[in-house]
């Protein structure tokens, strides 16, 4: 009969660990209203990398109000608080994004942002449709129960809300690396990190990758040189259109014939082309812009020097020349640490609206959050976003004007990061 007790009590201690604790549950319920009038606040007031002013005055002063350290000015926007728990313990850092993309929203939502900026010369509207206005209240969430709850909390939690996740203004630094160089993972230094991110999906379901989480990103520049001519006359010049439409099949083939497929193939885009003004003369040069994915470091490095030898030959080949620059401020690939999701993946499944986490394969979509899970243990865990009644299937990706992200997924991640602490710091 006692071991029978026992057994029982083993079988159900780690079910009883996972589940929030009633006060924890009774003061994320008490914060969720304000944390959706702070997220509709800031969805209305979205700002751009770099520009997050006023998001970064919100942020700091609520977290000084809960009575964290706050640091501001980091990376220009960026904020650092840090909540210092009663009990001794590790020092966990959570990291959330806070600025919004150039896009103009059309989601008729009452609280859409109607907001109009300058970038890189042109008028465009303000959005938040990547979803970070919901990390942002999140985070804010965590930090008021946990500061609610400091009496509980062992260790020391540091909150990091980074400017420019989306990419810096042309000619800017910004975003994790500036934090980073800025000393951000210094005291105190986080040992793991955890984080989210909202998109597509049944609202509140947690998905997480066991391994890789988001692709390296690289921006490539080439220029095709040739020699200016007359159109009816290109034999007296050098063409750099076919020069440059040789690279662009040429390098169709170093995903498809040239590279390892023991792992995921890398992807190269090529988002922009420009060269001429007008039909009748052949230009003396094509300028490509493009993207590269890819996976690990070698295949980045791998694929760098392909590309440049393709445009390189291929120009050559025509009698022209070429010259390809990777620009400075790639993303490295996001990593998560399997034997922490292993060891976490019960808090998520409790935290999770369908009680299931989804293990999901690593994106080729990059983020910033690969500055600090490529040097410190981490745990990233998408969140579905999608309202009830549409279809996460069809729903609007992230960054499209149509972005939908619910107000019930906040709760769910309040639940999930404060569950993922508690775990994380109980052993
Ligand atoms: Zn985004
Ligand atoms: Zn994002």
């Amino acid at each position: 009969m006692k071991l029978k007790l026992i057994a029982a009590a083993l079988l159900a201690a780690p079910v009883l660990a996972n589940a929030a604790s009633p006060e924890i549950e009774r003061l994320i319920t008490a914060a969720t209203p304000g944390l959706i009038a702070i997220r509709h606040d800031i969805h209305q007031h979205p700002e751009l990398g770099n520009r997050e002013t006023r998001t970064s005055a919100l942020v700091a002063e609520r977290l000084r109000k809960l009575g964290l350290e706050v640091q501001t000015g980091i990376a220009g926007t960026g904020v650092v608080g840090v909540l210092k728990g009663a009990l001794p313990g590790p020092v966990i850092g959570l990291r959330s994004e806070l600025d919004a993309l150039p896009v103009t929203e059309q989601t008729g939502l009452p609280y859409a942002s109607r907001v109009q900026t300058e970038y890189n010369g042109k008028q465009v509207g303000v959005a938040h449709v990547c979803g970070h206005d919901i990390h942002i209240a999140i985070l804010l969430g965590v930090a008021e129960v946990l500061a609610a709850d400091r009496k509980h909390l062992k260790g020391t939690v540091k909150f990091i809300f980074q400017p420019a996740e989306e990419g810096a203004p042309d000619g800017e630094e910004g975003g994790a690396a500036l934090m980073i160089k800025q000393g951000v993972l210094n005291a105190p230094t986080p040992e793991v990190f955890f984080s989210t991110h909202v998109g597509a999906g049944k609202a509140g379901a947690i998905s997480v990758s066991r391994e890789r989480t988001t692709a390296a990103s690289d921006i490539f520049v080439a220029r095709i040189i040739g020699k200016s001519t007359h159109a009816a006359a290109p034999w007296r010049g050098v063409d750099p259109v076919p020069a440059a439409a040789l690279a662009i099949l040429a390098l169709q083939t170093i995903p498809s014939r040239q590279s390892d497929l023991s792992l995921p193939a890398p992807v190269i885009s090529i988002g922009k082309i420009e060269g001429g003004v007008r039909q009748n003369i052949i230009p003396g040069e094509v300028r490509l812009e493009g993207t590269i994915r890819s996976v690990t470091r070698a295949q980045r490095d791998d694929v760098v020097a392909r590309l440049e030898r393709s445009f390189k030959d291929n120009a050559e080949s025509v009698g022209a020349s070429a010259d390809f620059k990777v620009l400075p401020g790639g993303y490295p690939a996001g990593a998560n640490s399997s034997a922490l999701v292993d060891r976490l993946l019960p808090v998520l499944k409790a935290a999770s609206s369908t009680g299931e986490v989804r293990v999901a394969n690593g994106v080729y979509a990059a983020d910033d959050m690969a500055e600090f899970s490529s040097r410190i243990p981490a745990v990233s865990f998408g969140l579905g976003a999608t309202p009830d009644g549409v279809d996460p299937a069809t729903a609007a990706s992230n960054h499209s004007p149509h972005f939908l992200a619910d107000d019930s997924v906040i709760a769910v991640g309040v639940r999930a990061f404060t569950g993922l602490i508690a775990a994380y710091s109980a052993r």
